[in-house]
């Protein structure tokens, strides 16, 4: 076919700008990308060639060559994995697929404009290859797909469009040569990529333990020896080639954990797993007996900007006897722990197995089991002795177990008995986070419930009318902040024998005897208005279920509380806003009959409970009570022009 030139995508484009123009310090990272991607793509070509014998020919050696050259200033990247053909190319190389690439590109942006660019960032967007353009001003890719006989040249100077067409290649695999920036190869460079020892240190740096040799050529030097083999003085020394293995190639996680150190998890997590910092918690593990295997897991320093998108893969990848099976096998761990990054070595994994078929196996669910609860044990006790580690994680990943919770209800309802003890809430006790546990202990003898109130923020929880009751008698109260709180509360329903109670929904006994008194109160004062209450409730018709006399407020004239059983009326929007308008919270008005107001509405009342003017009080009421929710009067006009009215009286 025709060699053809085409425009970058839009994103690809903005990223290669930035890319181009430095937004990354760190530009000796380009390597290990390359690299990883080299050794992606064996991977795959040995999973392939696992069930096409033929596929591999007579180049069973798999390898990975580094080239440098000082007269062309070019380093190359050659591997034999598994290749592209043309279409390949186009799709992986000259568009960036993921979805994410905006929102990333965006980010990246802002960053750029506070000045500080956060590295975390590239990473998490798996733009590894575009890494290249850091260095090089022109990259030049050949490529011929295992199997195929036509290869692919695609070549780019970053500028906006790429070329390809097609090439000459004997072997299958991959060549990628950048032509390298001179600042990359002039004299007296800081980072001379075209010296063999410079790129011998950052793959010992970078790449050590891929498992494949990542192999260069070196120009020794020798002294010429005689006959005997003595060196002979004064001879001319003779440049020799010497083909070098750079890393060693030992899989770490088969080493024991006393001979490895801090850095060389986090190297590990970077390499194999596109990371850009530390793991904040690693797990590493072997196991003997009714199942045998080495695990060794970390939990990213930061969640992955699409964890809660129906787009993320888990990232657990299987090996058998160290060779890799499989990558992203999301049945090894529940769901909620799909945040979790590494790998699994069981020799009890069969090597030829399908995909279906593994991730069906017994072993492999005995082994995800053993290691959930390895995990859930862990965190566990950093809650107990880490807690500001653990603060951390929950900050990245709590949305996880919450969502965990809520989605028992498929999963088996064993899950909320795992998860409750790591959940953690703000609450009106100093804005500090708090465990369900913490919080039943600090309850005070007479209180039955744990109460709960729902907001977007802590600002609005605080300024909420249904707060005044419980902030006057030191009630703690949990801050449930995210819309899934709610629905993780929900489906604990009770812990230690407390059930939970939503501030905004149904009555609130406190149980304590200056609430007893209160409450008879109440209902004192709801016997004596009874037709008062009646007739608001028939001036607002469907629009609420019940209205009621107060006893949990203080100073605010009115609030609006769901009924106990059904939805809460965040619950209700939450639903409302994923498109599921059914569920409807019963809407109760309650008014406090200590306000100023209440009198005013009662005179009102008397002078005409057929005029206008009480009608309108009723719906202002009402309003009033939906906007403390932050929920819109349906009629905004109509509710400003009421207003209007009744201030130019
Ligand atoms: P990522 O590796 O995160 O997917 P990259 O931008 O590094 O993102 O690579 C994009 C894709 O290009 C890879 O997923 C792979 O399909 C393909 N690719 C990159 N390098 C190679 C290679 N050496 N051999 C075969 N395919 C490759």
């Amino acid at each position: 076919m025709a060699k053809e030139t085409r425009e970058f995508q839009a994103e690809t484009r903005e990223l290669l700008d930035l890319m181009i123009n430095s937004i990354y310090t760190n530009k000796e990272i380009f390597l290990r990308e390359l690299i990883s991607n080299a050794s992606d793509a064996i991977d795959k070509v040995h999973f392939v060639s696992l069930t096409n014998s033929e596929l591999l020919g007579e180049d069973t050696e798999y390898q990975i060559f580094l080239i440098p050259d000082k007269n062309t200033h070019t380093l190359t990247i050659s591997d034999n994995g598994i290749g592209m053909n043309r279409e390949e190319v186009i799709e992986n190389i000259g568009t960036i697929a993921k979805s994410g690439t905006k929102a990333f590109l965006e980010q990246l942006k802002n960053s750029k404009e506070e000045g500080s660019i956060d590295e975390n960032l590239i990473g998490q967007f798996g733009v590894g290859f575009y890494a290249a353009f850091m260095v090089a001003d022109k990259v030049t890719l050949i490529t011929k797909r295992a199997g195929e006989t036509e290869a692919t040249r695609w070549e780019s100077a970053g500028d906006g469009s790429y070329s390809v067409e097609e090439a000459q290649k004997e072997a299958r695999g991959t060549s990628i040569t950048l032509t390298l920036k001179e600042e990359f190869y002039k004299e007296g460079a800081e980072l001379d990529l075209t010296d063999t020892y410079a790129i011998q240190n950052l793959v010992k740096k970078y790449s050590d333990y891929v498992r494949y040799p990542i192999k260069m050529n070196f120009v020794v030097e020798e002294t010429p020896k005689d006959d005997e083999g003595n060196p002979i003085k004064d001879a001319e020394k003779i440049k020799k080639n010497e083909l070098r293995t750079l890393n060693s190639m030992t899989p770490l996680w088969t080493k024991n954990k006393s001979e490895l150190k801090d850095e060389d998890y986090n190297e590990f997590f970077k390499q194999e797993f596109h990371e850009w910092e530390a793991p904040m918690e690693v797990f590493h593990t072997k196991a003997e007996g009714n199942v045998t295997y080495t695990a060794l897991l970390g939990i990213p320093g930061h969640a992955p900007f699409n964890l809660y998108h129906t787009n993320y893969e888990p990232g657990i990848s299987l090996y058998s006897r160290h060779v890799f099976i499989m990558d992203k096998c999301k049945d090894l761990l529940p769901d909620y722990l799909g945040f979790i990054k590494g790998l699994v070595d069981s020799p009890d994994f069969s090597l030829n197995i399908s995909r279906e078929l593994l991730q069906q196996s017994a072993e492999l669910k005995t082994i995800g089991r053993a290691i959930e609860k390895n995990i859930l044990k862990t965190l566990e006790r950093n809650l107990k002795n880490k807690r500001e580690d653990y603060e951390k994680f929950w900050n990245e990943y709590g949305k996880s177990i919450k969502i965990g919770i809520y989605n028992s209800m498929y999963s088996g309802f064993d899950t909320v008995d795992k998860l409750k003890n790591l959940l953690l809430f703000k609450t009106s006790k100093e804005g500090k986070l708090a465990s369900l546990k913490e919080y039943v202990e600090r309850m005070p003898e007479s209180q039955k419930q744990i109460y709960y109130a729902t907001a977007k923020d802590e600002a609005t929880i605080e300024k909420l009318p249904q707060m005044e009751l419980l902030r006057d008698k030191n009630i703690e109260v949990l801050y449930l902040l995210d819309p899934v709180d709610e629905f993780a509360i929900e489906t604990i329903r009770e812990y230690e024998g407390k059930t939970f109670h939503s501030i905004s929904r149904g009555d609130l006994d406190l149980g304590d005897e200056e609430s007893k008194e209160a409450q008879k109160e109440t209902e004192e004062i709801a016997k004596t208005n009874d037709d008062l209450i009646k007739d608001i409730k028939e001036v607002l018709g469907s629009k609420v279920a019940e209205v009621k006399i107060s006893g949990r407020l203080k100073s605010s004239a009115v609030c609006l509380v769901a009924d106990e059983a059904g939805p809460s009326l965040s619950m209700e929007q939450t639903f409302a806003e994923m498109n599921n308008p059914m569920f409807k919270a019963r809407r109760i008005l309650e008014i406090n009959p200590h306000h100023d107001l209440f009198g005013k509405l009662k005179s009102v009342y008397t002078e005409g409970k057929d005029s206008q003017d009480f009608k309108d009080y009723c719906d202002l009421l009402y309003t009033q009570a939906l906007i403390i929710e932050g929920i819109l009067p349906e009629n905004p006009v109509d509710f400003a022009n009421k207003i209007a009215k009744l201030m130019a009286k």
